[in-house]
């Protein structure tokens, strides 16, 4: 099998260069590496089965060849990240995903999107099920993520529809694990650096806004699995541990052994007050995947990684 993975220097896409390659395929990364990294692929740089293609997904590729599967992983996936690169981040979710499933259509490939939690928007529905259609600010400060992904999935589907690709759509909950930047600006890294160097730990707003939290290797099984079936319409992956930002900012304080106090500032724009997916759909169809790795020892892992790029800086 020869699968194509763009975003694969990213955080998740390179877990899943590693799964995949460990389950015999020949994988090609292609990234532009605006916000992936290298270093996430180092130890696989001289695997046999591996190749790069440094690409800016948004222009078209040809790649020589049989392919079997194409995973469009490539984008800006933090707040941070795509508010600095918002015309990227349109453009990848939408000529990105209509390039890919060029070349899934053209090499007759099965193809899976990287979607997110974020088509839900601010979420009026709790927890969140496929079925709900969102509360999304098209033009507000994270339009170009939500809108770019919602896009996506409406182009996926008409390749579906129109042209029988075999498409498969996950909608990623907050994932983290090692690998993550500690500089991507998401809550995890930023808490877990601030810790780690003793500094306040920053909660945005009140902190009473919730998140749920699954750990990579947990998300990276359940894509694993989507792939092999014939179901195209989304499926939500994630954990639906769901933890207010004030009580994830104590337990890391508590993990770390910390000192660091808790400082409060300004809630961005649009920033979704809840989130926790319903999870019964991938239950249901992915052979009884659930997740297996809990907070506490995912966390645990994840700060033992942060550490050493702590020192390193
Ligand atoms: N957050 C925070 N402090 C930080 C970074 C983020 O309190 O230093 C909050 C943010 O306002 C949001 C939640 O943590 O409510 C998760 O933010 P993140 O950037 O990780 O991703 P999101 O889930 O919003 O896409």
């Amino acid at each position: 099998m020869r699968t194509v993975i763009t975003g694969g220097a990213g955080f998740i896409g390179s877990h899943l260069v590693e799964r995949f390659l460990a389950e015999g395929h020949e994988v090609v990364v292609v990234d532009n590496l605006i916000t992936g990294s290298l270093g996430n692929l180092e130890h696989l740089r001289s695997h046999s089965e591996f190749s790069f293609i440094r690409h800016d997904i948004s222009h078209p590729l040809e790649i020589d060849g049989a392919v079997d599967n194409v995973l469009h992983f490539a984008s800006p996936a933090s707040p941070v990240d795509y508010l600095k690169f918002p015309i990227q981040t349109l453009k990848v979710g939408s000529l990105g995903t209509h390039n890919t499933l060029g070349l899934a259509k053209l090499k007759d490939a099965r193809f899976l999107l990287a979607s997110t939690s974020e088509v839900y928007g601010d979420p009026e529905k709790h927890p969140q099920r496929e079925d709900y259609w969102g509360n999304v600010n098209p033009i507000g400060v994270r339009g170009c993520y939500d809108e770019s992904k919602r896009f996506a999935e409406a182009i996926t589907m008409a390749y579906h529809r129109a042209h029988g690709v075999n498409t498969h759509i996950v909608r990623i909950f907050n994932t983290y694990g090692p690998k993550m930047r500690l500089d991507d600006g998401r809550v995890l890294p930023n808490f877990v650096g601030q810790a780690l160097r003793g500094e306040p730990l920053s909660v945005y707003g009140d902190g009473s806004q919730t998140r749920s939290f699954c750990f990579v290797t947990d998300l990276v099984e359940g894509i694993y699995r989507l792939l092999w079936t014939d179901f195209h319409e989304p499926v939500n992956l994630g954990n639906p541990d769901e933890v207010t930002i004030l009580d994830f900012a104590r337990e890391i304080i508590a993990l770390t052994g910390t000192r660091s106090t808790i400082a409060y500032n300004p809630l961005p724009a649009d920033d979704p007050k809840v989130r926790k997916p319903d999870i019964s759909r991938a239950q249901k169809l992915l052979g009884g995947w659930t997740p297996q790795v809990n907070r506490h020892d995912g966390l645990a892992r994840t700060v033992e990684y942060f550490k050493q790029r702590v020192r390193a800086v």
